[in-house]
């Protein structure tokens, strides 16, 4: 049987080793928030590029550089490069441009919140209008970081 002395000593021990843990994990959760913030930027732009749509109409079209001229059959998002001197500058039609309306916002963007009641961190991977409860301590306080 060990001695309190003893059990104190590894208590400590444990103890101290515990909150390295905690160090290196709030160290990595830190990366992971500006990791994602990064994603959610980059998703941002995807978001922004989908609700764009350049559509070239079928007729004839005449190469900017050698004013060769061809007659494209399909509707297309970006017109082929010239048979004849691989120019891919064209006249002859402007392309239409449809703007997709985006989304009525959400009421709470994504990125990383804390619970006003517990102070853990979540992150919220979507907008979203409804934010879940702490998933820590239940309350219905997160706050955006
Ligand atoms: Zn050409
Ligand atoms: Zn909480």
């Amino acid at each position: 049987m060990p001695t309190a002395q003893e059990r104190a000593q590894v208590l400590a021990a444990e103890i101290k080793k515990t909150l390295l843990a905690i160090k290196a994990a709030e160290v990595k959760v830190k990366q992971l928030g500006d990791e994602l913030m990064q994603t959610l930027a980059a998703a941002k732009v995807e978001a922004e590029a989908e609700r764009t749509i350049v559509e070239y109409p079928t007729g004839r079209y005449e190469c900017k550089k050698c004013r060769h001229s061809t007659l494209f059959t399909e509707p297309t998002e970006e017109l082929p490069a010239c048979d004849n001197c691989g120019g891919r500058e064209w006249t002859g039609h402007e392309p239409k441009i449809t703007k997709i309306e985006p989304p009525s916002p959400k009421k709470y963007a994504a990125g990383m919140y804390e619970c006003g009641q517990c102070g853990v961190r979540t992150a919220v991977a979507m907008d979203t209008d409804e934010l879940s409860p702490c998933e820590l301590c239940g309350a219905d306080k997160l706050q955006p970081l």
